[in-house]
């Protein structure tokens, strides 16, 4: 096979002012088959750790994160030019998630011992095992280069794996600093970093036993097909163009005041971002004056570490033009911007923008835009809000914002996505306990989900064993017998049947 990756090397900018950080090398297809080699020799101990063990040095990673976090948030200022309250949040994500994962991972695992269903599995000992994949790929986007790799590496550790952690190249940085700390408190080599781009993620995909892919829906369908033709798991969370929904009975301040923090945290570069909002004629004025009003106070620009400002850039020129294109194309179409609506000019920024008189058809309406846009639609009732809100081929988390919360609760179980968020954005992202996965085209699988988000990571055995003292032969071995099918069968029917037919009377005595 040629090796596409050798020789070639990655460079790092930073999108706020354009300045070159780093030059980082790719990796060869070689020396990703070396650390494949170490992660797999390393993944046999690693699990005969335990739950206990693994979590002992998950936990000292976790100390080790927090002592360096502010040298980790200058290399994610570096890489990404976010407002320092930004760059600061990712360390916590990570410190919560080995957490929650460690303390729980052993109950998460322990063996299950379920009721038989039926007369065959009476006689038995039913229990399910898990056990690891050995090695698990994580492949992951740059709009939260530490924090996106934190939601799948502490569980599948956890589980037992070695994980191979292949970040975006386009910010590679922080992921360098998780293998230097992983290496540095002396923990087995069960957890490494590959850099590149699609060859280095491609060589993941084929040595991993399960791949965790985070992206966009186009590369997440190029990674099911080389999954699939290898016959290798995978979970994939993808795209969005996630609905806000507000209806006339909601706190409009509040609703205000949490779709902008919804839509244009992280500069609006979040898998959960608001894209899009829908809002109920009778409030659709005092809600777009109040946005308006919340979105103008916003400070935008590349504050260092002085916690100065809201909003950073675009993470690099081409995710600036799709904004720009979409905020373009609504313009021409007759759509109004309210606040915002054009590049600041200085690096990769885009002003934060409100656009009203947009209509479902638009661009901005239909394709993920990824970037500190809020277009708004006025709708006439809750129906037409659900209608258009489900009109997506995205299906990714959405927020309803009403104070009658038994019509929050109906209103989320009639939208198509994994996640409805009453009254609040994004709040789906903090729980873990909570399954985050995707409908349509915005993911196959889920992560967490409390025990599902470490199992996902197991290959379960089912073990059967014997309840009573062994006779000889089981009533359904040979040789064959009359009496033996009857007495199998009738056990399976009375138990199975409904009504009189599980004593086996014929059709016409039943009548
Ligand atoms: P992307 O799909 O371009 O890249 C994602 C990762 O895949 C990168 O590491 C990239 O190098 C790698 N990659 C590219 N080609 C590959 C290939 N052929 N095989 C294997 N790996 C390959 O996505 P992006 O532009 O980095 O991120 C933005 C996208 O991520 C948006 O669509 C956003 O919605 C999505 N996202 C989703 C979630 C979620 O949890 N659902 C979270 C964050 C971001």
């Amino acid at each position: 096979m040629t090796d596409l990756m050798a020789g070639s090397s990655v460079d790092v900018f930073n999108p706020a002012d354009g300045r070159l950080v780093a030059r980082v090398a790719h990796e060869s297809r070689e020396s990703v088959g070396e650390k494949v080699r170490t992660l797999r020799e390393a993944q046999t101990e690693w699990e005969a750790l335990g739950h206990k063990g693994r979590a002992r040095w998950l936990f000292t990673f976790q100390a080790w994160l927090l002592d360096h976090r502010t040298h980790i948030a200058d290399v994610l200022q570096s890489e990404t030019g976010k407002p320092r309250a930004e760059a600061e949040l990712e360390v916590p994500a990570w410190v919560d998630l080995i957490n929650y994962f460690a303390h729980n991972a052993g109950k998460f695992l322990a063996d299950e011992r379920p009721r038989p269903h039926g007369p065959l599995g009476w006689t038995k000992t039913l229990t399910t095992t898990y056990r690891p994949y050995p090695l698990v790929g994580v492949i992951t986007p740059w709009n939260f280069p530490l924090a996106m790799a934190g939601l799948d590496v502490p569980p599948a550790l956890m589980a037992g794996a070695a994980v191979l952690l292949k970040p975006s190249e386009v910010t590679p940085l922080s992921a360098l600093e998780l293998q230097r700390g992983w290496d540095e408190i002396g923990a087995p080599k069960v957890f490494a970093v590959a850099i590149g781009g699609s060859d280095a993620g491609g060589a993941v995909v084929d040595a991993a036993d399960y791949v965790q892919f985070t992206g966009s829906t186009r590369t997440g369908q190029v990674v099911a097909h080389r999954c699939i033709e290898q016959l290798k798991p995978y979970s994939l969370e993808l795209g969005g163009k996630d609905p806000a929904l507000v209806l006339a009975d909601a706190d409009v301040e509040r609703a205000a005041h949490g779709i902008a923090w919804g839509a244009l945290f992280n500069a609006g570069q979040v898998c959960v971002s608001v894209e899009r909002v829908y809002v109920e004629a009778a409030v659709y004025d005092e809600f777009v004056t109040k946005l308006t009003q919340r979105v103008r106070e916003l400070r935008q620009g590349q504050d260092g570490r002085c916690f100065r400002f809201d909003i950073g850039p675009m993470a690099n020129m081409n995710q600036r033009d799709i904004v720009q294109r979409h905020v373009e194309e609504a313009i021409a179409a007759g759509a109004r911007v309210t606040v915002g609506g054009k590049p600041t000019g200085r690096g990769t920024f885009f002003e934060p923008t409100v656009l009203v008189d947009v209509d479902q058809s638009m661009s901005c309406i239909q394709e993920e835009t990824f970037g500190p846009t809020i277009p708004v639609i006025k709708v006439a009732d809750e129906d037409e809000a659900i209608r258009l809100a489900n009109d997506s081929r995205y299906g990714l988390s959405a927020s309803v914002w009403t104070r009658d919360t038994a019509r929050g609760q109906r209103v989320a179980r009639k939208l198509d996505a994994g996640a409805v968020n009453i009254n609040d954005a994004i709040a789906n992202l903090f729980s873990f306990a909570l399954p985050m996965g995707g409908w349509k085209q915005s993911g196959v699988g889920s992560r967490w989900g409390g025990p599902a988000g470490v199992r996902k990571y197991c290959r379960q055995t089912a073990i059967t064993e014997p309840r009573l003292p062994l006779v000889i032969d089981e009533p359904m071995w040979f040789p064959y017998s009359k009496a033996r099918v009857r007495l199998v069968f009738g056990a399976m029917r009375a138990v199975g049947a409904q009504g009189l037919r599980r004593i086996g009377l014929p059709k016409e005595k039943i009548r």
